[in-house]
This record gives structure tokens, sequence and C-alpha cells, in this order.
């Protein structure tokens, strides 16, 4: 049997260091044509440096990539043209208006000039395009940019911290054109945000020191984070914790101070009930209890958390 499995992004074994300094170690991951994944990690993780090695920027120490099924060693002009790149610090010529820039970028890459129309169009810059850049704000720079990415029409985006510097209002909106753009392209973006992750993408893949700690289907992440429910409760007497783990559904049980433990469960279902009938059982009587669920956003901070 032929099995067609056509990975936009594959990134194997990808190992890069800064004189002594490892940025990334053994990096693998691979992302679906289509797909919007996220790289997420705290700063320093290395999301800069990948990003900058798929887009042929620099090379690897170690290990091989491809984009669009182009490797970026030794196919390095046909990975340019499958990707758009919005760097980290989004560099532009201010002084520039928006549609000189555009029609200056487009010379360079040999584009036509009715594109530049429609790279306006399509990231919402009409009502700016006759500005210096100058006299933009974040969010609109920020369209620039990834209108300039857009312009020689790519299959990957590849957007490192899009969204950084953005005002709440901005950043909503540049996530939902985003979003909007994944529709016809695959996007890699890099984020120190779990809840941008949350809002935009399909897969997310966790860099903590160069080195991949998760890598999932978001929902699968947020499925996982869901089940890690605690309880904290308290009774008015002391309680062996042998005893606590017979609960069914309780897995883990840690004293917090003399009659106070917080239980972790391995169930979606609510075990308060259990924990009620327990007390009831043991002639205790149970002075409180409170249910604290772990976001995805603990997750993160957990993984990333040295
Ligand atoms: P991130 O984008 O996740 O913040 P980077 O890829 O920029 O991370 O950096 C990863 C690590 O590599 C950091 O420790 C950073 O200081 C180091 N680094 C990045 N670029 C250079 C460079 N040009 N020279 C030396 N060290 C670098
Ligand atoms: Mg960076």
């Amino acid at each position: 049997m032929f099995k067609i499995h056509f990975m936009s992004i594959e990134v194997i074994n990808i190992s890069k260091s800064y004189g002594d300094q490892k940025a990334l170690d053994a990096v693998s991951f691979s992302v679906k044509k289509g797909e919007i994944v996220g790289f997420l990690g705290p700063n320093g993780a290395g999301k800069s440096t990948l990003m900058k090695i798929l887009t042929t920027y620099i090379t690897a120490d170690e290990g091989s990539a491809a984009v669009n099924g182009f490797d970026v060693t030794s196919n390095q002009k046909s990975v340019q043209l499958s990707v758009g790149y919005l760097p980290e610090h989004n560099p532009l010529y201010l002084d520039l208006y928006v549609r000189e820039y555009l029609a200056f970028n487009a010379d360079v890459f040999k584009v036509e000039k009715s594109r530049i129309n429609d790279v306006i169009e399509l990231t919402g810059l009409t009502s700016e395009s006759h500005k210096k850049i100058s006299q933009l704000s974040k969010g609109f720079r920020q369209r620039v940019g990834l209108a300039n990415a857009l312009l020689h029409n790519p299959d990957v985006l590849i957007l490192d911290e899009p969204t950084t510097g953005l005002d709440p209002n901005q950043l909503v909106e540049i996530r939902k054109l985003i979003k909007q753009l994944g529709k016809e392209k695959t996007v890699i973006l890099s984020t120190h945000i779990m809840q941008e992750v949350e809002a935009v993408c399909d897969q997310v893949v966790i860099i903590n020191k160069g080195l991949i700690v998760a890598n999932d289907e978001t929902k699968n992440l947020q499925a996982a984070a869901l089940q890690q429910v605690t309880y904290v409760v308290e009774f008015d007497q002391v309680i062996q914790k042998q005893d606590l783990l017979k609960i069914e559904g309780v897995i883990a049980a840690q004293g917090l101070a003399d009659k106070s433990w917080v239980l972790q469960t391995n169930t979606l279902v609510d075990v308060r009930k259990n924990i009620f009938d327990f007390a009831v059982k043991n002639n205790l009587v149970l002075l409180s209890i409170q249910k604290e669920e772990e976001k995805l956003e603990d997750i993160f901070r957990k993984l990333t958390a040295n």
C-alpha cells in the first residue's frame, strides 16, 4: 500500500550551538499541510533559532529539516520560495510608504505588481496603505510585515512572535488574521503565551532550553489538563494517607496541614460525592472541599519550570 502523507515541515534531530551554548538539542517534529502550529516556549528556549534554520537564514550543526518537501541545506532557493517569514522584530523601513515598501520587496522577489493590492487587501491594510510606515500603529506595522511575507504567495508562513508588543485589541485582530491566513497555508508561529496557542493553533510544540518537552494537538493537551483536577479538603480529624487513597478516583494525596489534604484525581468525573461518602462512612466531618482545575497554562509552566 502507498501512503500519501505530506508533511509541510519536517524537522529531524536538529541541533545548533552558539559557541558552547546549545540553543537546540536534537529537536524533531513535523507539521501537516494546512495546520497552524504553535511553537511555544519561554525566552531563550530556541524558537527563533529554529525559525531561522527553517527559513535558511542560518544552518544547523546537525540533523535535517525540510519545508514543503525541500531540504533547507541542499535546496535553499526552493525553501525560500515556499516560505513567508515574519522575523521577530519585524524590521521595516519606517520612512517608506506602505505601498512603496511592498513594491520594493515585490521587485526583490520578482513578484507581479498586481500582487501588492492582493496582499494589502488580504491583511486588512487598505485604509492605511497610503501612509508612511512610521505613521502606523504597531498592529498595522505587523500587518505590513505579514503582507510582505505573503507577497510571493508562499505555502508556508513562519511567524516569529507575531503578536508580541501589541495591545489587547490589536492582539485579537492579528490572531484573527493569522487564523484566516491559516485556512490557505501552513503556519508555524512562535509565542511565549499559552492562551495564544489555545486561541489560534491546531497543534502545539513546547520547547524549553532547546529540548522539545511536549508535542500534541492543542485539544489533546487541553483534555489532559482537564483531567488534572485536584481537591483541597479539610476534615475535623487526622486521617491516614492510605485511607484517602481508597476513595474512588483519587490517585494521590498530599498532606497540607494537620487535617487538610490535596487529593489528585485521574478522572473527569466529579469525585466530591465519593469524598463526602468517605467522610460519612468514617464518622468524619468534612469541613471544606474545594475543586481546583488545572489549566493548560499550568501544564506549560510545569513543563518549562527549569
Ligand atoms: P527564543 O527565540 O526562544 O527566545 P533564541 O533562539 O533566540 O530563543 O535563543 C536560544 C538561545 O541561544 C538563547 O540562550 C540565546 O541567548 C542564544 N542565542 C541566540 N542567538 C545567538 C547568537 N547569535 N549568538 C549567541 N547566542 C545566541
Ligand atoms: Mg525569539
